[in-house]
């Protein structure tokens, strides 16, 4: 291993060891926005970390994101780098996420031979979705303009080093929903002095069910899933209210638009047909992500020109991407990077046992700046 390999893991292991939940980032954003002013570059803290990597007289500028919360997640593996803060674990590989956009910035802080700057976003509370429009309401995109932003993500199970990423939508929309039904509670024994809030409740269950499968096309995608039920009721008490909880999701905009205009229809026309009324919030947190054509094509051309297994048009995730918001914003591709097959690399994210690979601290770092090579004009610098 190299002795740059094994800083990235020291790194990357520090991290791990200290994980810290959305919004509450403070001492790694503190590490990492000492890194880059100790690697030269112009930093600005705010929500996230801004680092700027300018080099030679060009205007042109493009950003990668790499993502720094962990979860509420207690880890129970044995290694000699497990998290010390109890009940909370990079989970996600966001430790890693980090470090390879450290490696990058150190790498073309080395070797700045291109034309332009490199913003390196580091963002706070990727899990929440709320992290990325934090930082685009300080004004990220006025103060720092960018043509391109670039995110990647680890995928565990997948070969190491394995790229694989798609033109257009990417990772799914994430909406929570509540439906309130306003019934009239009673005696269980007289229910028809009364408007059972379960009965009700239950055909509005079923009902939503075909809006994916009768509503939208075959090929859409989405998922309606009511995850709560809970009412007013008793063992001999009829329930007056009852309220539905639960999650959808959605592949693009026009489908989570319709989604959401098919449940109302569907919770106010049942309400009316039992001559009570219901009420329903529909809180997008996530929107879907969608990768431009360039940008992605980018990625497939670096990921081969490294020698990386790259699979330019692999199928959508059905997870959701806080990184939707600045590709909403400024064309831009999403990308998975294999995490490898094997033990904790190869665990789901968000387990207890999943670990990030530090094999990848390298590979990731490189495509990082070798992507930053592709983008803007090259500049030749004196060795
Ligand atoms: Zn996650
Ligand atoms: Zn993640």
């Amino acid at each position: 291993m190299s002795e740059f390999d094994t800083k990235l893991t020291k790194l990357r292991r520090a991290f791990h060891r200290d994980p810290e939940l959305g919004f509450q980032e403070e001492r790694t954003k503190a590490k990492v926005a000492q890194i880059l002013r100790d690697l030269g570059l112009e930093v600005h803290e705010g929500a996230g970390v801004i680092g700027l990597l300018k080099s030679g007289t060009g205007n042109r500028a493009i950003g990668l994101r790499a993502d720094m919360d962990a979860l509420p997640i207690t880890e129970i593996s044995s290694h000699d780098y497990v998290s010390e803060n109890l009940g909370i674990m990079h989970a996600c590989g966001h430790d890693g996420h980090t470090t390879m956009l450290l490696g990058a910035a150190e790498k073309l802080a080395q070797n700045p031979d291109y034309d332009g700057t490199a913003v390196f976003i580091f963002q706070p509370n990727e899990e929440h979705g709320l992290g990325a429009q934090a930082m685009l309401a300080e004004g990220l995109l006025e103060r720092f303009p960018i043509e391109e932003v670039y995110g990647i993500h680890n995928l565990p199970g997948a070969p190491l080093g394995q790229v694989s990423t798609r033109a257009g939508q990417i990772c799914a929309s994430e909406s929570l929903f509540e439906i309130t039904i306003h019934g009239q509670g009673g005696h269980a024994s007289m229910p028809h002095v009364g408007v059972d809030a379960i009965t009700v409740g239950a055909e509005i269950v079923t009902a939503l069910q075909t809006i994916v499968s009768r509503k939208l096309a075959p090929s859409a995608g989405a998922v309606v899933s009511v995850t709560e039920f809970i009412t007013d009721g008793q063992r001999n008490v009829l329930p007056g209210n009852a309220t539905l909880k639960g999650d959808v999701r959605a592949r693009l905009p026009e489908d989570r638009n319709d989604l959401e205009r098919f449940m109302r229809q569907i919770v106010s026309g049942i309400a009316a047909a039992h001559g009570i009324t219901a009420e329903m919030t529909f809180n997008t947190e996530f929107i879907e992500t969608i990768n431009a054509v360039a940008p992605t094509e980018a990625v497939a051309r670096v990921g081969r020109s490294l020698g990386l297994e790259t699979i330019a048009n692999r199928p959508p995730m059905s997870f959701s991407e806080d990184f939707a918001h600045f590709c909403a914003a400024v064309p831009g591709c999403f990308l998975l990077l294999g995490n490898g097959e094997d033990g904790p690399h190869g665990q789901p994210l968000h387990s207890a046992d999943y670990d990030f690979n530090d094999a990848l601290l390298p590979i990731g770092s490189d495509l990082w700046a070798e992507l930053v090579r592709d983008r803007l004009p090259s500049r030749k610098t004196e060795q």
